[in-house]
């Protein structure tokens, strides 16, 4: 396994548990996923997609639906959810294939 690989799959880790931690500790999850982050900055790998959509694009903090941020499905034709971080009012659009 390259090192690369492994720090991928600490960062994964590391997320799963902050998903779990969000439901009752925000600011633990919080913590966590900064950890995670700091993994990815530090060995330069490129988080994956279901994992770069749980930060804001905005205020970067940690978004979980459901707790700090709310999903909502488009009224349009197009297929895409609007997603609002309750941190900071920011929203955004998904448009999911
Ligand atoms: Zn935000």
């Amino acid at each position: 396994m390259k090192v690369k690989d492994l720090a991928t799959h600490r960062i994964e880790i590391i997320i799963k548990n902050s998903l779990e931690s969000a439901r009752y500790d925000l600011k633990l999850a919080q913590m966590q996923a900064m950890i995670a982050k700091r993994i990815s900055m530090r060995y330069r790998v490129r988080l994956p997609y279901e994992i770069r959509q749980l930060f804001c694009k905005k205020c970067k903090r940690f978004i979980v639906p459901g707790i700090n941020a709310r999903v909502r499905i488009g009224r349009s034709n197009i297929k895409a959810i609007r997603i609002t971080c309750l941190e900071c009012n920011h929203i955004y659009r998904k448009i999911i294939k």
